[in-house]
């Protein structure tokens, strides 16, 4: 196999995409996607309808989940690939993981009231399509229904990152849990996007010396949240550390992403493509 326009990273209506796995998998084959995986947040819920969907369309589809953790207090987001979607440390671990979503969504709800926005929380239950995975997506989407902000990454400037009314702290999973399940269920270990994490330089390289430590085997250098500076900086990470390389839209839905399924820069030439290690 030689996937071109291989796609690692988008998100269902089993987190917080806008479309079924069914219509994504219509949407990447439609797109020219030649090597598929669904990655939902801390979810497994629809990789099956997503592989039966890209099949019956001739698209290899591999199993796919983007996990959030926390590394010295900053939310991290790793990639899992080509794991077995049954095995109980992976399967176990994201039930942990999805419990406290509710709570803290409540918290957020409460925050955000606390500075004069009411019903928040049952605003944003509105958006919700998975009731074991509301995110701060969905907060976003009402909160720019009711006009707090024109779209939602304004929302998040104002309102939802880190230090804003309604960011409210969890506890995720640690980086050696994600990795540790990713790899007990046979598969690769990615980190996502590691162009939007506020980390210095220095932290990034312990960041990643540690990742690779565990066993993580790939960075996304080619990512729909990506300036074209990232992936130069990324790949030549991706080369110092000798990390396969992965490539993801990080599509959420139509409207709503800057970057479309497959409609991505190449890797860099020389880079190892992740698919590499899994098909
Ligand atoms: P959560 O898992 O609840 O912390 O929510 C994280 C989700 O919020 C991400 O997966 C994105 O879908 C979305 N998100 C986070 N930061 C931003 C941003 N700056 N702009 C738009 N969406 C964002
Ligand atoms: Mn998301
Ligand atoms: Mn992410
Ligand atoms: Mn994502």
């Amino acid at each position: 196999m030689q996937p071109s326009n291989f796609d690692f990273h988008c998100h269902s209506r089993v987190s917080d995409g806008l479309l079924p796995p069914d219509e994504v998998a219509r949407r990447a084959a439609g797109n020219g996607v030649d090597l598929w995986a669904l990655t939902d947040h801390d979810d497994l819920g629809g990789l099956a309808d997503a592989r039966t969907a890209a099949e019956a369309l001739g698209l290899p589809f591999v199993n796919g989940v983007e996990i959030s953790i926390e590394w010295h207090e900053t939310p991290i987001h790793i990639v899992g690939l080509g794991f077995d979607a049954a095995h109980p440390a992976l399967v176990d671990g994201l039930a942990g993981l999805r419990q406290g979503r509710q709570e803290r969504a409540r918290r957020m709800g409460e925050s955000l009231a606390a500075i004069g926005i009411h019903g928040v929380y049952e605003g944003a239950l509105a958006y919700v399509t998975n009731p074991n995975l509301i995110s701060r997506a969905h907060f976003a989407r009402y909160l720019v229904s009711i006009g707090i902000a024109r779209d939602v990454p304004g929302v998040f400037q104002h309102y939802l990152a880190p230090g804003k009314p309604g960011y409210v702290d969890h506890r995720w999973a640690g980086l050696a849990d994600a990795v540790g399940w990713i790899r007990a269920a046979g598969g690769v270990a990615v980190v996502a996007h590691p162009g939007r994490y506020k980390l210095s330089g220095a932290d990034m390289q312990r960041f990643l010396d540690e990742f690779k430590d565990l066993g993580g085997a790939a960075i996304e250098v080619v990512s729909g949240s990506h300036s074209p500076d990232h992936v130069l900086h990324f790949a030549r990470l991706a080369r110092r550390y000798a990390f396969h390389a992965s490539r993801g839209s990080d599509f959420h839905g139509p409207e709503e992403s800057y970057v479309d399924l497959g409609r991505l820069a190449a890797l860099p030439q020389d880079l190892k493509p992740v698919w590499r290690l899994i098909v």
